[in-house]
């Protein structure tokens, strides 16, 4: 079922503080289903990022936003993970993603460019009628009155705006998220890897022999050191390619930087010894680095949205993911779809506190423990010689030998429900046997109570963005 095709009866105000991929995923099947919606985002478009490995829970919704004609046109079907050594180079195994397999799960494993993602939702929020203000940011969010139920934000244009609801989509340092967890800065400690991100013209790949075949293959290799690791692949359909250098505590190189896709450091801060001579002169050739320091937060997070249930979260602003982690755009995308299709069925404000409960119920499991097969996946890859590393190479070595379609399908059973997941139809599935008896709930006082705690008389809690 496409996750925008209904237009909602009651069509309120949305406000999202952040423009990246989360919040213009959201802006656009708000906007799709009829609402009013405005986005905040502090950067401009034109931002250096690297690349996303888009899987098929992913693909789908946007194969059935922009359609196949044009997902084509700007990523590349992967069609297997070759392992690799870091130091050597020697090859240790492949696991493919097979066709017959993917289309098991409805959607297709695809690579692509940060910027492409965004350019596309871009577009879509903006035809949708969403307004997109760049380069704008939000200096402080306010909770709503007695007086004035509604949220607000101050922007550094001095402009307050006001809306119904007000979603944080600003990122893992999200300053919305503060205002709803109670959470302090100094809750998040840095969580022992540094990503480095950096994208090489496809052109000067085209002139090295070894370094040819990267770029215009359709493979997402993988190169595993001793605390250290390098994953990359093509992007913009194979005219550039895209990595990530995971560098975990114990690494030659010291942990640094800020959780941040902001800080750009020169190629020459990344030391290069433990690399293979191939990867070394790949490196070299990005003209700069991103550096994004992995940062844990606050455990156990019991609510997304705030006790007046109009300010919610999405993306990694509800639940910070793995920098450079496979999923991390596919979950902030699948929570805007649940998101969209749930408001599309609003016909009065009474059923906000349902939608938003009906939300965080579908989404936090699986976000968190789809956080955490990203974190182990990551450090499987990134093990010191021994035993353990030993064990894992046999077992690759052995999958690139063994795995006939059979073996693969059942090797695919953990992640299918990672790839098989169909955002939209779970939130539509929920409205059916639930959402749609609401008007039960809604009169019953205990399922109320959760909002009601929310003492209008006494608040008006706001925060300062820095
Ligand atoms: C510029 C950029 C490049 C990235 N590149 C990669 C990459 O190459 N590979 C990868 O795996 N992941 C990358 N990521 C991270 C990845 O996109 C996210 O982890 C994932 O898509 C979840 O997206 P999100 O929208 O929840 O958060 P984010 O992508 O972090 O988006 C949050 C947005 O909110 C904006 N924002 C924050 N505070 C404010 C404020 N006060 N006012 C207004 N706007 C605000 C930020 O500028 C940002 O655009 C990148 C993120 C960004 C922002």
């Amino acid at each position: 079922m496409p996750t925008v095709s209904r237009t909602a009866i009651l069509q309120i105000d949305f406000l999202v503080v952040g423009g990246g991929i989360g919040g213009l995923a959201v802006a656009y099947v708000l906007a799709a289903a009829g609402h009013r919606v405005r986005v905040i985002e502090k950067r401009g478009l034109d931002v250096p990022s690297g690349g996303h490995r888009v899987t098929p829970n992913l693909s789908k919704i946007l194969r059935q936003w922009i359609g196949e004609e044009e997902l084509t046109r700007i990523s590349t079907r992967c069609v297997g993970t070759p392992w690799h050594d870091l130091v050597t180079g020697k090859y240790v195994g492949f696991l493919p993603w097979k066709p017959a397999v993917m289309a098991e799960t409805g959607g297709e494993f695809l690579l692509m460019h940060h910027d492409d993602i965004i350019r596309v939702l871009y577009k879509l929020a903006t035809e949708a009628g969403a307004r997109v203000d760049l380069n704008t940011t939000v200096t402080a969010i306010h909770q709503g009155t007695n007086a004035l139920p509604n949220p607000s934000a101050t922007l550094s244009t001095g402009e307050v705006v006001t809306a119904d609801i007000l979603i944080g989509a600003d990122g893992a340092k999200s300053k919305v998220r503060e205002l709803v967890f109670d959470e302090e800065e100094e809750d998040a400690e840095p969580g022992g890897m540094t990503l480095y991100t950096g994208t090489v013209d496809g052109a000067d790949m085209e002139k090295d022999p070894e370094l040819r075949p990267l770029v215009q293959s359709e493979e997402w290799p993988i190169f595993m050191g001793a605390y250290r690791s390098l994953c990359g692949h093509p992007v913009r359909a194979k005219g550039a390619f895209s990595f990530h250098v995971y560098s975990h505590e114990g690494d030659v190189q010291e942990q640094g930087g800020e959780e941040s896709w902001e800080e750009v450091v020169p190629t020459s801060s990344l030391k290069l010894d433990a690399f293979t001579p191939r990867l070394q002169r790949l490196i070299k050739f990005s003209p700069y680095l991103l550096r994004t320091r992995f940062y844990k937060h606050q455990q156990g997070v019991e609510e997304w949205m705030d006790e007046t249930c109009r300010i919610v979260l999405l993306g990694d602003a509800a639940h910070p993911s793995f920098p450079g982690g496979t999923h991390c755009a596919g979950m902030a995308v699948e929570d805007a779809a649940v998101l969209g299709t749930l408001f599309s069925h609003l016909r009065t404000m009474d059923q906000v506190p349902s939608f938003f409960g009906a939300y965080q119920e579908m989404r936090q499991r699986r976000c968190s423990s789809v956080n955490l097969a990203d974190l182990a996946n990551a450090k499987l890859v990134a093990m010191p010689p021994g035993p353990q590393a030993d064990a894992r190479n046999e077992n690759m070595m052995r999958t690139a030998d063994d795995w006939d379609e059979g073996t693969l399908k059942a090797q695919f059973e953990d992640i299918a429900e990672i790839f098989g997941y169909d955002a939209g139809d779970a939130a539509e599935e929920w409205w059916v046997n639930w959402g749609r008896f609401s008007d039960d709930i809604r009169h019953d006082p205990l399922q109320q109570q959760q909002c009601m705690a929310f003492n209008f008389e006494t608040s008006t809690v706001e925060i300062e963005a820095s």
